[in-house]
């Protein structure tokens, strides 16, 4: 079962929950677990969960290079690109790729007829595996800098998960392509929100993005304690199950300030987190 961890915006706990869940499932439940850390532009999970570094795989694309002798300037390739990436001046004798825009699908190579492209293959990320209470527990996908195309580096990512047990994700925040190629591949989407204006403004495109995907889906409070009403109104008029809520607490946010996991050591966080897990698995064989 993939689970997403998702949030409308930076800042909101998603991580705190994603590693939060990872360690309590490790530690204390019986289910095989592993977490992808799919933020793939800022990777913070490894801050938390203090772990091993197994092994490391390059993330590459193969971007294609155009040999102008050889370009007829017939426009076959510009035609077929998705992505705009091919610039061409047939008056000036010109035709480029951009490398920031290309996504590596080959086809302009495939329509030339003149033979006239070849590839060369570009780092754009890697994939580390970390060993924590077990073997290659936590998958960490990382962009290399400078480059653009983070969800060719969460596709990979999520390609280096198991087969069985719970697959925590904790996705980027926002609703744009990245959230979307993260959130698309979970049976269950949790959107982390917070009680304020900001909180419910991005719950609710998150929300929207999560219904237009179809995936069944909850959420976590993080910070509650705070009765902001319309928060609670918006989600009792959407049906939307409350999995848990996350009091704001001066401890925990000193535990996470230390890169400290605080349900380790606080007995009703533990209890918040396990019945988080408990509420989305219920029903269900692992
Ligand atoms: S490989 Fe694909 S994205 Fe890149 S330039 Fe060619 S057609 Fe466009
Ligand atoms: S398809 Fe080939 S020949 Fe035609 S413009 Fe592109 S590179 Fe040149």
């Amino acid at each position: 079962m993939k689970i997403a961890i998702t949030s409308g915006k930076g800042g909101t706990g998603k991580t705190t929950v994603s590693t939060g869940l990872f360690h309590i499932i490790t530690r204390y439940l019986k289910y095989n677990v592993q977490l992808l850390d799919c933020d793939v532009e800022e990777p913070d999970c490894h801050i938390f969960i203090k772990a091993s570094e197994n092994c490391r795989y390059p993330v590459t694309i193969a971007i294609p290079e155009i040999e102008t002798e050889k370009c007829t300037f017939c426009g076959k390739c510009k035609s077929v690109c998705a992505y705009n990436a091919i610039i061409m001046l047939p008056p000036a004798g010109y035709i480029e790729v951009v490398e920031d825009m290309c996504h590596g699908c080959g086809a302009c190579l495939y329509v030339c007829p003149e033979k006239a492209i070849r590839e060369n293959i570009k780092s754009v990320g890697k994939i580390t595996h970390y060993d924590y209470y077990v073997q290659d527990e936590f998958i960490e996908g990382r962009m290399d800098v400078g480059s653009a195309l983070q969800t060719r580096v969460i596709r990979e990512t999520i390609n280096h998960a198991g087969e069985d047990g719970i697959i925590l994700m904790d996705s980027p925040p926002g609703t744009s392509c990245p959230v979307i190629a993260t959130a698309s591949k979970a049976d269950y989407v949790i959107m982390v929100t917070e009680p304020t204006p900001f909180g419910l403004y991005d719950l609710k495109l998150m929300a929207d993005t999560v219904r237009q995907l179809g995936k069944k889906h909850g959420i976590v409070i993080n910070k509650a304690g705070f009765d902001y009403e319309p928060l609670y109104n918006f989600i009792n008029e959407n049906k939307i199950p409350i999995l848990g809520e996350i009091p704001f607490k001066r401890e925990y946010a000193e535990a996470y300030s230390k890169g400290m996991i605080p349900a380790d050591s606080d007995v009703e966080l533990r209890k918040i987190f396990m019945g988080i897990i408990n509420s989305i698995i219920n029903g269900k064989t692992l």
